[in-house]
């Protein structure tokens, strides 16, 4: 209990809570890192977690990653995230969907769930049996699958990066390696293709490979040889902390740009890539374009609305990495400093720290 109090002061955590559900097997965490911007939101994850450590970890790292991201991305909403250990395949049930909903509930609206790694559209339209606060549901004025929105504000993103590296604004020709092409990264090799990208891909599955291939002409490259893969642009779309002591010296590229949460696995890898003249989009920055989508189902869900928002995220990037060159920073810490400028400027004399039980 000791140690979990001091990872909560280290994340900064507002409120964590534990669910459990003796009839569904449900157990999951919540985790309300911040409602200074206002109600936390973010996607809800079922992964079969080694242990509920590692399942307490992940939800506290995602959940700060959240208020950073809403704040940079000019949303009103806060930070949170939650996790239900367990096996999306073999666990998942429609009462588990309903247990966890009504666990949603209780927190009376501090924090608003969303679709994540082994949560279907379909699941958040049975969360939404039991609350309203959930988003990206395919009922009642749901968005649906964020994936494409996500993918597009990468690829503004990813332009801005290139841009900012001294590679012009025209990615014909340019050879991009996409680490996992599943929702976002096949999205994203369908944008980089109409670019005129040459794409270099890889994945764990061989047929989203062959979809790669047959569609964009991509070039297949097996999971071990990515990072040392010749390219202008290496994009992330599958695991966090792939940014790390061992691949970084490998990387042969100028940009890293990706969809995926939490590529660092150290604040000291940023600084590593910065050493190595390799420019870094910030992925919390880059990879708002799912989290814009779902929002706006809370204001009345306006598809051009979305797509105008998400398009900024290039300037953005643009603005961060501007930053960072100007006061000799790496990105990930210019990022950090303008998403706490925001939070900073609204929290005033500071939020009230609270943590529950449930
Ligand atoms: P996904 O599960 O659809 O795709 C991930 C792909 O990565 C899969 O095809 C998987 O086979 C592949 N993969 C897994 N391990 C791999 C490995 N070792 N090497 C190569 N490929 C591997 O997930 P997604 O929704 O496309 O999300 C991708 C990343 O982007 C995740 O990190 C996610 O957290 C992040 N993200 C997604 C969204 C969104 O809108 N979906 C929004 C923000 C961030």
């Amino acid at each position: 209990m000791v140690e979990l109090f001091r990872d909560l002061e280290d994340y900064g955590h507002e409120q964590v809570a534990f669910f459990q559900d003796k009839d569904t097997g449900l157990k999951a965490i919540i985790g309300i890192h911040s409602t200074v911007l206002g109600p936390s939101l973010g996607g809800c994850r079922m992964w079969p977690y080694k242990s509920e450590g590692e399942a307490l970890r992940d939800v506290l790292r995602l959940s700060r990653g959240m208020t950073y991201k809403a704040s940079l991305a000019g949303l009103d909403l806060g930070g949170g995230k939650a996790v239900i250990i367990g096996d999306a395949r073999k666990d998942k049930t429609e009462a588990l969907m309903k247990a966890f909903g009504r666990s949603v509930e209780w927190l009376g609206g501090r924090y608003i769930t969303a679709e994540d790694v082994g949560m279907k559209e379909a699941d958040i339209d049975t969360v939404r049996t039991q609350t309203k606060y959930a988003v990206g549901g395919s009922n009642e004025g749901g968005s649906g699958d964020p994936s494409c929105f996500t993918a597009l504000g990468v690829f503004q993103g990813l332009k801005a990066a290139v841009k900012a590296a001294g590679l012009g604004e025209d990615l014909q020709g340019m050879r991009v390696a996409v680490q996992g092409v599943g929702n976002v990264g096949y999205h994203l090799c369908s944008l980089l293709s109409a670019a005129g990208a040459k794409l270099l891909v890889t994945d764990i599955y061989e047929a989203q490979l062959e979809k790669v291939r047959d569609e964009f002409g991509a070039t297949i490259v097996t999971p071990d040889v990515i990072y040392d893969t010749e390219c202008e642009v290496f994009s992330p779309c599958a695991l966090g902390a792939i940014l790390n002591r061992e691949t970084i010296p490998k990387l042969k590229c100028r940009v890293v740009a990706g969809a995926a949460n939490n590529q660092l696995e150290n604040e000291s890898d940023g600084n590593e890539l910065m050493k190595r003249n390799i420019i870094y989009a910030p992925d919390y920055a880059i990879n708002s374009g799912g989290v814009i989508n779902v929002a706006c189902e809370l204001e009345g869900y306006n598809r051009e609305l979305v797509l105008t928002r998400v398009n900024k995220i290039g300037h953005t990037i643009a603005n961060i990495l501007a930053m960072a060159k100007r006061e000799g920073i790496a990105p990930h810490i210019a990022a950090d400093r303008l998403a706490e400028e925001r939070l900073n400027e609204k929290k005033g004399n500071g939020s009230q720290r609270q943590v529950v039980t449930a």
